[in-house]
């Protein structure tokens, strides 16, 4: 597979050997290489990508859920030309950050103020900060299996980690983690969740296990603190409005900016107002970038024109019918494939029964997830090769039809090779 990847492929892999002159492994971002060598992108429409040698895909890899609105949706685009039109950067409030602002606080019913930055890890990184001033306490409990950012990342080794002292627990184990908030006590400033883990593999929290960390963050005045960077997109109010339980504060991201760098934290307005540079003692909260126009074009128009709560509920749906048709077929096959997740956004595992735990799932060979991958690529479906699969808006019924039929067929073809 590797061998007709390579041939199928001339240009990426001139592309990406350039790169690496500059650039080790020949890109930014770590979560875009694979073996042998990533396909370069050169353009994209709607639901589509097209590569450097000129092949298309149905892009389901949706930039890791930032490309929910497809790329180029004529109303951001719009959005984005009439901002520029007015210049790109100007250096004071501008005419749409506060409506901007405004339309979040309206949807995410955890944020009562909000403030922006450039990236979900920042959003994360001032969360926290926060989170440690109010309440002048040091330590933050994060999940094994959790991603909050480039520097807040526990699935794995990763030397770049902890600008804080952490303390970490077992996902989805809601006794043990009350029992360790309630050990940590007065040290303890904050826990920081994804209401599902994302990169993890979209493994949904359960209710239960969300709550008991409500109610035993309430008890010891530790912040909770849900981290909807991905999950915002799963619901109108995001995960905490769906399911109905209030942090103290919600970071954002992705494709909230309708497609640009993007970030923002908001919740409580009494912690939040610590912010006002007009009160005594005032947090700073600096950012050249916080508020660019072209950005609150994009995320503005995006939200209130296209992104309305009707629409985040149909794109849902369709994505638990598509989780449950892939499903479907590896059952059909017997085979130890499963897809989790939840709505628009999912994730491929070798997993035969119920997943609740990134444990749960840890048992994919790399050789094999690697083949699946590349075997998909080869038929045209673009995805992330740890399996996640997200939906954007314009995909179509066939768009759908075409993974699930790939899906099929390289299942078939390497039923073998899965036990
Ligand atoms: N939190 C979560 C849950 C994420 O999935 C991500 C990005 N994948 C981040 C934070 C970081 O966002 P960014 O890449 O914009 O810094």
């Amino acid at each position: 597979a590797e061998e007709r990847f390579t041939a199928a492929n001339p240009e990426s892999r001139r592309l990406h050997a350039e790169a690496a002159k500059a650039m080790p492994g020949g890109n930014t971002r770590t979560v875009l290489f694979y073996e042998p060598f990533p396909l370069t992108l050169a353009s994209g429409e709607g639901c589509h990508v097209r590569d450097a040698d000129g092949h298309l895909y149905t892009d389901f890899l949706v930039e890791y859920t930032a490309g929910l609105y497809g790329h180029s949706h004529p109303v951001i685009r719009g959005a984005i030309e009439a901002a520029l039109s007015d210049g790109i950067v100007l250096g004071g409030p501008n005419l749409l950050e506060a409506r901007f602002a405004a339309a979040l606080c309206d949807r995410f019913p955890a944020v009562e103020r909000i403030r922006f930055c450039n990236s979900g890890t920042e959003s994360n990184m001032f969360a926290l900060s926060a989170a440690r001033a109010a309440t002048d306490r040091d330590k933050v409990m994060a999940f094994r299996g959790g991603y909050h950012g480039g520097v807040l990342y526990f699935a794995g080794a990763n030397p770049l980690n902890a600008p804080f002292p952490m303390v970490m627990a077992d996902y989805n184990d809601a006794e043990n983690a009350a029992r360790q908030i309630a050990a940590e006590g007065d040290r303890l400033a904050a826990v920081i969740v994804e209401p599902m883990l994302g990169s993890g593999g979209c493994i949904p929290a359960e209710p239960a296990f969300l709550q008991a960390l409500r109610d035993a963050t309430a008890k010891t005045g530790a912040l909770l603190i849900f981290d909807e960077v991905m999950t915002s997109r799963l619901a109108p109010g995001g995960l905490h409005g769906e399911l109905g339980i209030t942090p103290d504060l919600v970071t954002l991201g992705k494709y909230l900016g309708g497609g640009l760098t993007f970030g923002a934290f908001g919740g409580r307005a009494e912690i939040m107002d610590r912010f006002d540079p007009r009160r005594p003692g005032a947090w700073p909260h600096a950012g050249t970038f916080n508020n660019n126009v072209l950005t609150m074009a994009a995320g503005l128009a995006g939200l209130t024109q296209i992104y309305t709560p009707d629409t985040a509920i149909a794109l849902n749906r369709r994505g638990d019918a598509l989780r449950n048709r892939l499903n479907g077929i590896a059952e059909a096959m017997g085979l130890p494939i499963r897809a989790t997740g939840r709505g628009s956004m999912m994730c491929l595992h070798a997993a035969s029964g119920p997943v609740r735990r990134p444990a749960d799932v840890a048992g994919m060979p790399k050789a094999l997830r690697d083949l699946l991958h590349l075997d998909l690529l080869e038929k045209g479906q673009y995805l992330a090769r740890r399996g996640m699969i997200n939906l954007s808006l314009p995909m179509e019924a066939p768009d759908l039809d075409g993974l699930a039929a790939a899906f099929a067929e390289v299942l078939e073809a390497r039923a073998g090779l899965i036990e």
